[in-house]
Formats: C-alpha cells, structure tokens, sequence
C-alpha cells in the first residue's frame, strides 16, 4: 500500500507538457513529457491546439501518476505551473475552444496596440506591463472581433476565456471552476496589480466584457478537485503560478532582493522586491511573485530573448561547435583580455533596452579570432545581459542580494564563474534542476498543510554548487566599459 504523500506539479510549457510527481521531501518521484506541434498560419503567428494541450497533459498526469503509485507514492494533490500570457476563449456550454490558443510569442495584434500607444502609461501604471502583442488582452479582444458570432456569444455571458492554468482548471473539474492566480493574471494586461482586481477601465479599453473573465484566486488556494474518472480518484488542485513565477518560488526566493535566473532558450530574471510593487525606470516589468495567505509579494522582470540561443545558433547556424558542452571547453582555453564581444541582438534586445530593431553585432575580431573566441563570447554576453538587468533592478530600489540560477545553459560551470564576477554576488545552482515544477508542488503542498510555511519549504532545498566572484576588480572594468560601447555600437546601427 502507499504509504509515503507525493504531489503531481503540471508544467504546460510551450513546446511541451510535464507531469512530475515529487515526495514531500521534493525528491522527483516519476516524470512523463509530452511535446506538441506549433502552428505558424500566417506571418508572426504563432498558435497551439487545445485539445493536444489537453490530451498531452492528461497522458502525462496519467502516466505520473501511475509511476509513482508503483514506488509506494500517493499523489495528494495537484499543482499547476503555466506557460504564461498564451490565450485561450471557449464555449461555458461544451467547453470546446472557439479557435486554437494564440501564444504569448504571437505578434498579430501589434497593429493595434501600436495605434493605442497613447494609452501604454495608465496601462503600465495600472498593470506593471508594456502595452505589447506579447500580453494576452489585445489577443482576447482579436478572438471577440474575429471569430465569427463570437462577440455575440460573449456578451450572452456564453464564453469564457482564460490562460492556460484556467483552461487546465476548467477541463480537469469538469466545467465546475473558472479560475486563475493572481501569478497568470497579472500578465494579461487586464489586472490591476496594486488592486488585485480586474480593471474597468483595461476591459473597456481592449473591448473584453467582464462576462468572460474568471475568478482570480491566490497562488495557494482551492481550485476545486479533479473529476473522478480522470485518474482514479479525485484530487484537489490546491497551488498554480505562471511559470517564471514558479521557478522564483522552486528556488526558495522569498526574501527581498532574492534574484532567480532562468538561463535556457532565452533568459528570465526575476528579483523578489517584497511587498512594494516597484515601477521601473529602465523598462522592467512589474509583476505580482505570488499571492500566499493574504499577503501579495511583487516582483521585477527581465528578459534576454536570447541565452541558449546563442549557443544554438553556434552549434546549428554556423557549425562553430558540435555541442552545446563543447562552449565550455573553448571559453576556458582563453584570457580574459580577449577582446572580442559578441552583443546577441539576434531577435533584437530585450530589457533594459527594448529594441526590436537591434540585430546581432560581433566586435573585436582579428585574424587570430577563432571559434573560441566566438563561443566565449557568446556565454560572456549571457553574463552581460544579467549584469545590465542586475543594475536596472538596483536603480529601481532593490540591489540583489544573491543569485540563483536555473535552465540548461548552468550547466555550463565556465558561464557560472563568469557570471559571479560580472555580477560580484554569489551564484548558487540548486541540486534540483526542476525549479519550475516543484514551484508549483511547492504550492499546493502549502495549501494541503503538506508543508507548515515558506520556511519550512526553504529548509529542504539543496544547493548543488556555489561560484563566488574571483575576477581582478579592474579587468572586470575593462570587460563592461568594452560590453557598453559594443551596445552602444549595436543601438546606434539599429537607429540608421
Ligand atoms: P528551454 O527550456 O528554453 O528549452 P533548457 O533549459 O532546456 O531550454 O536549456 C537548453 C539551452 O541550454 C539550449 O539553448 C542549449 O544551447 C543551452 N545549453 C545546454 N547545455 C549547455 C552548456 N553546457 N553550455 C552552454 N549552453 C548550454
């Protein structure tokens, strides 16, 4: 018989979805992944079918599930890791969405939200957001105008419309919830972060009827229970969270100036600012952390479109290394003083700078420049970024006070060091990769009295390795005057 509690985290990612059962104790107990297709139907748009991001999370759950019912584990409860902003609209009545689900990287709104620009500071003030295609109000208000009989049916209170956790809620309790935390809300540019409520005016102003809109619920709450036949017994859904926000929780960042780094494809740092939802001066992003027992915790973001990417771009673009691992052996063999920067403005520039424009600039290079050179550069440009977003959190009011990392590219032990010295703050790499997921466990255990309190969550984690700052204080000087004249130098080519 089972004997030992376990708790199912979904992780809906955007190219894949994963169930991952853990044990109280937050060791991986079973794990199932599922990837499926992305749709491209026109220039810039980017979609994914409902029902295989349905079907792909209840055969994962399944498969989990069972899993750990054969090591002895019973699961408990569920929780609910997203990816976030991507759209969703479909019929209360048979629960069939009304078109596929417009993804967070989708750009067909950026017509309209450009001509409403004029409206971005009362958005920002409000919501912490840019006013950008990226968020999810401009693709609900295109669902309404452009699906055929839609607006009609919403105003007839007949749709409902929700990110992916409140399509996941929806399906798994059977049409009984309609919910969503304030995590996911907060990146629809529809919610008020500092009220914690949908806003009149945002939902005028993008023309969604408040009709359609669900219920928003703190990161650890009741959102119901699965429905019986699902998976053999019902299961409360009891933690959810977008899922830059369930990494932050999976790496235990519950103190101010607490900073995680999630380094896969692109890069995601969000820094615990604490109670206060500070509005940045540098183009951050305002963003609720997580909603726990009342109390509503904020953070700031950052993004680099482009982290791992780089490195991709190194193995598969150009043919420069055969293996991702490979840029580490490269990057060690070497100085410092190199001189060559690569500024990866592959998909243009991401925060502080926000320029889509911007392209990919590699600086410096002789005819002694080799593929080592380029991989170096490639990681110290990662590194770069962080620092520029560090600097913008710190002018913003909260310094980072440690760093901990995340993703595909840590393991990557070169990048960590170099990172530690640009950024002169301790890094810290958790045994457990699976931040995101367990983030999520991590919050339907709280809700489940699996766990007393943050604390005593905090006090099983685990950190694997630590990399403290070792670099020559004035090289590191040289390093960033060179990195800011080659952004400099990138900005200024973009701008002819
Ligand atoms: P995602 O979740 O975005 O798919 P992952 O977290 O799985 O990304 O990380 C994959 C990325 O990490 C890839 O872009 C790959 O190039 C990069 N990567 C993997 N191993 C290394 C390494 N040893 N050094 C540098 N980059 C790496």
């Amino acid at each position: 018989m089972s004997s030992k509690k376990g708790i199912l985290s979904i992780d809906q990612g955007t190219t894949s979805t994963r169930a991952i059962v853990f044990d109280v104790d937050g060791k991986k107990v079973s794990s199932s992944q599922k990837e499926f297709c992305q749709y491209y139907p026109n220039n810039g748009w980017v979609e994914h079918d409902p029902e295989e991001i349905w079907k792909t999370t209840l055969e994962t759950c399944k498969d989990a599930i069972q899993i750990a019912q054969e090591k002895g584990i019973s699961v408990e409860g569920i929780g609910i890791t997203n990816q976030r902003e991507t759209t969703l609209v479909w019929d209360r009545t048979t629960g069939k969405a009304i078109y596929n689900a417009i993804v967070w990287q989708d750009r067909r709104t950026a017509a309209y939200c450009n001509s409403i620009k004029d409206r971005e500071a009362m958005l920002s003030e409000k919501t912490g957001l840019l006013l950008d295609p990226y968020f999810s109000a401009s693709k609900v208000k295109w669902l309404l105008d452009e699906v055929e009989g839609a607006r009609k049916l919403a105003e007839a209170g007949k749709l409902a419309f929700g990110t992916i956790d409140t399509f996941l809620i929806w399906r798994l309790t059977g049409g009984e919830k309609h919910l969503t935390d304030t995590t996911n809300a907060s990146r629809t540019n529809l919610f008020n972060i500092h009220t914690l409520q949908w806003d009149d005016e945002l939902l005028s102003m993008f023309d969604v009827p408040p009709s359609v809109l669900p219920k928003v619920m703190q990161c650890a709450d009741d959102f119901g229970c699965t429905q019986t036949q699902l998976f053999g017994k019902s299961l409360p859904i009891a933690g959810v969270a977008g899922d830059q926000q369930a990494a932050l929780i999976g790496q235990c960042c519950f103190n101010q100036g607490d900073l995680k780094s999630t380094y896969g494809t692109g890069c995601f740092a969000l820094l615990n600012t604490g109670e206060k939802a500070l509005s940045s001066q540098h183009k951050l992003l305002t963003t609720v952390a997580y909603s726990i027992n009342g109390a509503t915790t904020y953070a700031l973001e950052g993004s680099i479109f482009t982290a791992g990417a780089n490195i991709q771009w190194l193995r598969d673009g150009i043919g420069v290394i055969s293996d991702a691992a490979e840029s580490q052996t490269l990057a060690e063999s070497l100085d410092y003083d190199h001189g060559v920067v690569l500024v990866p403005g592959f998909a243009g520039l991401g925060a502080p700078h926000w320029n889509p424009e911007a392209r990919a600039s590699l600086y410096g290079m002789t005819r002694g420049t080799s593929q080592a050179h380029f991989a170096r550069a490639a990681l110290e440009a990662v590194c770069y970024q962080t620092y520029d977003l560090q600097q913008a959190m710190a002018s913003d009011g909260v310094p980072s006070s440690k760093v901990l990392v995340d993703g595909g590219m840590v393991a990557n032990d070169w990048l960590c060091q170099f990172l530690s010295d640009i950024l002169q703050v301790e890094i810290q790499r958790p045994s457990n990769m699976e931040t995101t997921a367990i983030g999520a466990a991590y919050l339907a255990g709280l809700q489940l009295g699996l766990y007393k309190d943050l604390d005593s969550i905090a006090a099983q984690k685990h950190i694997e390795s630590t990399f403290s700052p070792a670099i020559d204080k004035s090289l590191r000087e040289k390093l960033l005057k060179r990195w800011q004249k080659a952004v400099d130098a990138t900005l200024s080519f973009a701008d002819a």
